[in-house]
């Protein structure tokens, strides 16, 4: 199998001198196209500052890391944005939904100010994502109208708006109650399997992680596999 993203020996160290914090210490990792991985390891250890990275937002102290090919390292922040925006998805424990939207411009908008205007191709897709969460009959309420797992399961179709093979998801289930964290976590899967989009979701769950294809665990700056 190709690998969509690969770091190796990467550090991450926040702040100098002696109140330096060395969080990633040397970390290996490799994913492929449709992984499904869980990201584990306590408060604290590095998961959130792992996928900051993986997601390009935010630049390691050093270390290689690539994605489809291409060194993100060495690329300028305009590259980085672009290539951002074609290629990665992100899901984090609070939606971010705009609350006076509605589900359908929740999803379709950051793709149309990407873009500079709102295609007809753009609402397609979106409501056609919305019909794969399961909010076919909630795409045109507010934000505000619905419940906490729907609100997640708008922020899912919004990452995958472009296509992207990669989503980043920091504890997607965190502010869930535990069926709608289920249900969030079997349209990932479901997602995972049918358009083999790679998944990295950071979780505290026991039961996400299992539901995952691998667990990756964080254990002082490094990755472990745990299976
Ligand atoms: P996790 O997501 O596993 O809980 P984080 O990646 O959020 O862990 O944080 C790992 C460590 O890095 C923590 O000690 C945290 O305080 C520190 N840290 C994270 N971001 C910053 C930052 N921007 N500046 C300074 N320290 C940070
Ligand atoms: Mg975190």
């Amino acid at each position: 199998m190709t690998a969509l993203v690969e770091v190796r020996d990467l550090v991450k160290t926040f702040g100098e001198g002696e109140t330096a914090t060395r969080v990633l210490r040397g970390l290996d990792l490799t994913l492929v196209e449709g992984d499904l991985a869980a990201l584990l390891g306590p408060s604290g250890s590095g998961k959130s500052t792992l996928l900051t990275i993986l997601g390009t937002l935010m630049r390691p102290t050093s270390g290689s890391h690539t994605m489809l090919g291409e060194d993100m390292t060495s690329a300028s922040d305009a590259a980085l944005t672009e290539f951002r925006n074609r290629h990665i998805g992100f899901v984090f424990q609070f939606h971010h939904l705009l609350p006076d939207f509605t589900a359908l411009e929740n999803v379709v908008f950051p793709t149309a100010v990407n873009k500079g205007r709102e295609t007809r191709e753009a609402r397609e897709r979106g409501e056609d994502l919305l019909r794969r969460v399961g909010l076919g009959n909630r795409i045109h309420f507010r934000a505000t109208q619905l419940s906490g797992g729907q609100k997640q399961r708008v922020a899912i179709a919004r990452a995958l708006m472009n296509q992207p093979e990669l989503v980043l998801a920091d504890e997607p289930t965190g502010n869930l109650d535990r069926e709608s964290a289920g249900q969030v976590m079997e349209l990932i899967r479901e997602i995972n399997e049918t358009e083999k989009t790679t998944f990295l979701i950071s979780t505290h769950d026991e039961k996400i992680a299992a539901a995952c294809k691998r667990q990756i665990k964080v254990v002082d700056g490094k990755a472990v596999a745990e299976s």
